[in-house]
């Protein structure tokens, strides 16, 4: 969709009330108003208790339906409300994305007995003891659920590794051992092999498992009537599973089904890497982005901002980038914490709203805030959200040839009559740059819209004008 936007709908402390897909329910219009055109939705699967974000996943086939971990709702509602919400988001022209949640499952309801071995948790293909007997939490049959949907029953082969040893009550990381088995190829390189993350990790080297987990993307898929989803923690995943899985998907959906992957790894050719491994078939939040925009909010005037889309993956695979500025991970208090400084955040959601390339992302902890504060961002996305449908069509010319200042023009197109901007960034003192807005526009009064700036801007007879910026801000200049 042209100048689609996606928002990611929760944040990490989210009160555990039943009642966020009510909440987003009631929503819908809004968002539809002011220029949301996908909602990222957290995991809607029963975690290991009722409060659990949706990443302790424990069944994958529990929507919210059945009375298992002490609850019938997750920490977000049912999964009657679910569906409501889903089907409200739909009148509003809005797809919805679930967040899947593949690598691991944990609360498993028994103990099995296996053999495996620890391994050195920065070095995992190195054992730091001979194989033995541990007894692991790997055993799911979901009793409260009792087959409906699927009869898959989970064991310790299923799995790759573990992160618990009952028999001795000692916590590492535990290979299992067993034919065949091995950490996963296609995962990130990171401590040696980086297949482990947590709990009882899933091993896609094992056929069963495949299907089943097949089975299920088709199966949430109709249930819950999905556009897409949001894949978490794939460099943990063997890369092929993910090729696999996606083909199996559209198949049954159609090949419009969208898939963005969590790819967390502030290193451009590791992104490179895996988008050709997966032969292109999945978009890739810019984490890489994401970090240039930290160091800049962290280093102010020192930064040099014409860095500030350098190795990133917008600028590589500018079809594939899922450009965001932060999310439930690398906010304040979470496993990846690099909160981009609030005097940053404006400038970081300019460009990402007002950039040709790129699918943007936006959080709601920005949007709406975070622990029930309100966020102060909320005023200048709903300026930039409405920029973005107006205004930021055509090409675009990029003015980063200043430490301090930089900039670009969108042309505008036909197609959207009056359309066409001027965006300016500072981290610096007070700045202005000429930029060319075309001949077309000789005449022209612009002005800016964030309302920083009152003074307006004529165009010259070549199409340039003189636009300005105020220190550690952002203008966004538009045809009065
Ligand atoms: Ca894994």
């Amino acid at each position: 969709m042209e100048n689609g936007v996606m928002m990611q709908y929760f944040e990490w402390n989210l009160p555990n009330d039943g009642k966020f897909w009510k909440k987003l329910k009631d929503d819908a219009e809004h968002l539809h108003k002011i220029g949301i055109t996908a909602v990222w939705i957290p995991p809607a699967y029963k975690g290991l208790k009722q409060e659990d974000e949706g990443y302790g996943t424990y069944d994958l086939y529990d929507l919210g339906e059945f009375d298992q971990k002490g609850t019938v709702r997750t920490k977000y509602g049912n999964k009657q409300e679910l569906q409501e919400m889903i089907e409200e988001l739909h009148k509003n022209q809005i797809s919805v994305y679930l967040d899947a949640v593949m690598n691991h499952k944990a609360g498993a309801d028994y103990t099995e007995k296996f053999m495996a071995k620890e391994v050195d948790p920065e070095k995992r293909e190195e054992s730091i003891s001979e194989p033995y007997e541990i007894e692991g939490w790997t055993g799911f049959d979901f009793p409260g659920r009792n087959n409906t949907y699927s009869d898959f029953k989970w064991h310790w082969y299923h799995f790759s590794g573990t992160d618990y040893n009952k028999a001795n009550d000692k916590k590492g990381i535990y290979q299992i051992i067993g034919e065949g088995k091995a950490w996963s190829e296609g995962v990130d390189n990171e401590n040696g092999n980086y297949d482990f993350l947590m709990f009882a990790d899933i091993d896609f080297d094992h056929p069963e498992v495949v299907e089943e987990m097949k089975k299920w993307g088709i199966w949430v898929s109709n249930e819950l009537n999905l556009d897409g989803m949001r894949l978490d923690a794939i460099k943990h995943i063997n890369d092929q599973f993910i090729k696999h899985f996606l083909e199996a998907v559209r198949n049954n959906r159609g090949n419009d089904f969208y898939a963005v992957g969590e790819y967390w790894k502030n290193d451009i050719d590791s992104l490179n890497e895996y988008l050709s491994h997966v032969q292109y078939k999945v978009d890739l939040f810019d984490v890489p982005l994401h970090y240039n925009m930290y160091t800049a909010s962290q280093q102010g005037r020192d930064y040099d901002l014409q860095n500030l889309l350098k190795d990133t993956l917008v600028t590589n695979h500018p079809d594939l980038a899922v450009t965001f500025v932060d999310n439930h991970d690398s906010q304040r208090g979470s496993s990846l914490e690099s909160q981009i400084k609030d005097w940053f955040k404006p400038i970081a959601y300019g460009l990402i709203l007002l950039m040709k390339n790129g699918y943007p992302c936006i959080f709601y902890g920005d949007y709406y805030g975070v622990k029930g504060k309100k966020s102060p961002h909320r005023l200048i996305l709903d300026i930039l959200l409405d920029a973005r449908q107006k205004y930021a069509h055509g090409e675009q010319q990029d003015y980063f040839d200043h430490p301090n200042t930089v900039g670009f023009v969108r042309s505008g197109d036909e197609e959207h009559p009056g359309s066409g901007l001027a965006l300016l960034l500072s981290n610096g003192d007070n700045g202005d740059k000429i930029m060319n807005v075309g001949k077309n526009r000789k005449g022209e009064i612009w002005h800016e819209i964030t309302g920083d700036i009152k003074d307006e801007v004529t165009i010259d007879e070549n199409g340039n004008g003189k636009f300005t910026v105020s220190g550690g801000k952002l203008s966004v200049w538009v045809k009065k």
